[in-house]
């Protein structure tokens, strides 16, 4: 199996989520069996309990699973059925690693954020890979994971750590890393700025996840300079800084990807071989 990890920096709701699911549509389009999961940050062990002002209606697995709404957007773009395990939360991960501690399962030995903790988010990711989740009953191909929140925060940190061991163990050939991040725009001549997409970059990179494809959340399209100077200080071709900028029906968005080449740099960082002419292009 192979992993598109998809990180924000700068501020959350920034389109993650989105992005998650269209990235899926486009590896689907092409004949692979994709799956998603989401990693929330907080430490609710689900989000039954939250307000609907904050992060948007709980959404509800057929599983019984209160989630985050991102899981429906996977659903609807992906035609899946994903199960609770999709959704890892810190409550979640403690709760399991202070049961085991509890039960005597590391007798002896100092239980601590690294290694336990970030071993079993691992365990958790490959398990929630490994299940079936469209009408074939085969195990997905592709799994895309996303991480709640910006990276860089207190809270994610476990969740980047274990991910980077993830991509050490799995090998940096099967795990795309995408950033996403915001180009604001200033000024009377609306002069698109790069530096926070910069500092996210190095900041992802600095905690051994460098970014290969960059999602620029922006209200107008990038200008070519623009996409020219992140991809020259993220080290990234300019065809890996894609344009997402602000549409009036977001399920234009993995059509508005196809179109950047996003297939293609998919495909290329995951060393995947074609399988179907894309659905998009015919
Ligand atoms: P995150 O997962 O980063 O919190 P989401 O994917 O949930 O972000 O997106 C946050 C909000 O922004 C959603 O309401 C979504 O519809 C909107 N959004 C995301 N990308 C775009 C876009 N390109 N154009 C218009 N709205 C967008």
């Amino acid at each position: 199996v192979k992993f598109v990890i998809v990180a924000g920096g700068v501020i959350s709701g920034i389109g993650k989520g989105l992005t998650s699911s269209s990235v899926g549509v486009l590896l689907k389009a092409c004949g692979w069996r994709v799956s998603a999961i989401k990693i929330d940050p907080y430490i609710n062990v689900d989000a039954g309990t939250m307000s609907p002002f904050e992060h948007g209606e709980t959404f509800v697995l057929d599983d019984g699973g209160e989630t985050d709404l991102d899981l429906g957007n996977y659903e609807r773009f992906l035609s899946v059925n994903l199960t609770r395990d999709h959704n890892i939360t810190t409550g979640k991960v403690y709760m399991e690693v202070i049961e085991r501690e509890r039960r005597g399962d590391y007798l002896g030995r100092t239980c601590q954020v690294v290694p336990h903790l970030t071993d079993l988010i691992q365990d958790r990711i490959m398990t929630a890979a490994a299940v079936p989740v469209d009408d074939t009953g085969l195990p997905p191909e592709v799994v895309t994971i996303e991480l709640g929140g910006t990276v860089g925060d207190i809270e994610s940190a476990p969740f980047v750590e274990a991910l980077r061991q993830l991509r050490y163990r799995h090998g940096p050939q099967n795990v795309c890393v995408a950033f996403v991040s915001l180009v604001p725009c200033l000024g009377v001549v609306g002069e698109q700025k790069t530096k926070p997409t910069q500092a996210g970059c190095s900041t992802i990179a600095s905690l051994g996840l460098p970014p290969q494809l960059i999602f620029c959340r922006s209200d107008r399209p990038l200008l070519p300079e623009t996409r020219a100077k992140i991809a020259l200080f993220a080290q990234v071709p300019v065809e890996a800084v894609v344009s997402l900028h602000d549409v009036s029906n977001t399920f234009k968005i993995p059509q508005m990807m196809q179109e950047q080449g996003v297939t293609n740099s998919l495909i290329s960082s995951l060393h995947l071989s074609w399988r179907l002419p894309t659905l998009l292009e015919r």
